[in-house]
């Protein structure tokens, strides 16, 4: 795919991968739409996006509320004139606790922004690729979708019910030139993996995640690349 003026929609993009993939894309010529709960955070991104000549846009929206996919999707397509080229499901919370401590409400929570919420703008999103006869979703996943641990549970859950989706939107997709594919990265040196003893220079840099996504969205359109797992020098997973 040519990215020099598509369209793209990135979830969870004032911040870590999100936001480098936006950069990324907008460096490439495609046109933005960011989003994220902050509205100042947003703003200032913009700005700076603006002072280098990339065309971006922002629409605030906490995800995990109901309702909020659907507005989002709306309001990207009046910024976009009705096209979007790129969705990439980005923004997601991190969980940890055994099976035994997690009440309905956490699981509601975390699989209303990790899974549901991928669920309803990528069905929104394959329709109309579908009818413009092209189009890519990218569903940002984790090793931790490949693999579950002691306390991983309800994220890998959320996860690999992400590669799930990918998967049927790839099959259903194809017919239309529709491509869906998911990433699936060990620790990221970005705010979700502060708290882990792994010092982030040891970690996977946020830009080489968006420098795979990149990669991928250039290939011809006849080739698909499936589960991609981004590993850590030296680490199990
Ligand atoms: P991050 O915390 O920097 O980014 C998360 C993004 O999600 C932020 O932009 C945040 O604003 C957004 N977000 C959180 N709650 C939201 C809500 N209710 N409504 C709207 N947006 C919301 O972390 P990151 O590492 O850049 O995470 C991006 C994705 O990568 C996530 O889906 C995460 O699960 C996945 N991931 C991260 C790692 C890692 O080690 N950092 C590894 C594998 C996968």
């Amino acid at each position: 795919m040519t990215l020099n003026r598509k369209t793209a929609l990135v979830t969870g993009s004032t911040s870590g991968i999100g936001l480098e993939l936006a950069r990324h894309l907008a460096r490439a010529g495609t046109r933005v739409v960011l989003t994220g709960r902050r509205k100042d955070l947003l703003e200032d991104i913009l700005r700076d996006f603006s002072l280098k000549g990339w065309e971006a846009d922002g629409i605030p929206a906490d995800l995990a509320t109901s309702g909020e996919a659907e507005r989002l999707f709306r309001e990207t397509l009046s910024r976009t004139g009705g096209r979007l080229d790129i969705l990439v499901n980005n923004a997601g919370v991190w969980h940890q606790s055994p099976v035994e401590d997690i009440s309905r409400a956490t699981f509601r929570s975390v699989m209303s922004l990790n899974l549901e919420t991928p669920f309803i703008l990528s069905g929104m999103a394959i329709k109309l690729m579908k009818r413009q006869g092209g189009g890519t979703i990218v569903n940002i996943s984790s090793v931790a979708g490949i693999e579950a641990w002691a306390g991983s549970a309800l994220y890998s859950a959320s996860k690999f019910g992400l590669r799930a989706l990918t998967q049927s939107l790839l099959a259903e997709g194809a017919p239309f030139g529709v491509k869906s594919f998911a990433i699936c990265p060990g620790y990221v040196a970005t705010p979700m993996a502060a708290d882990s003893p792994i010092p982030p220079e040891e970690m996977i840099q946020p830009e080489d995640v968006a420098r795979v996504v990149m990669a991928h969205l250039s290939l011809s359109g006849a080739t698909v690349l499936k589960d991609i797992v981004i590993s850590r020098l030296g680490a199990e997973q």
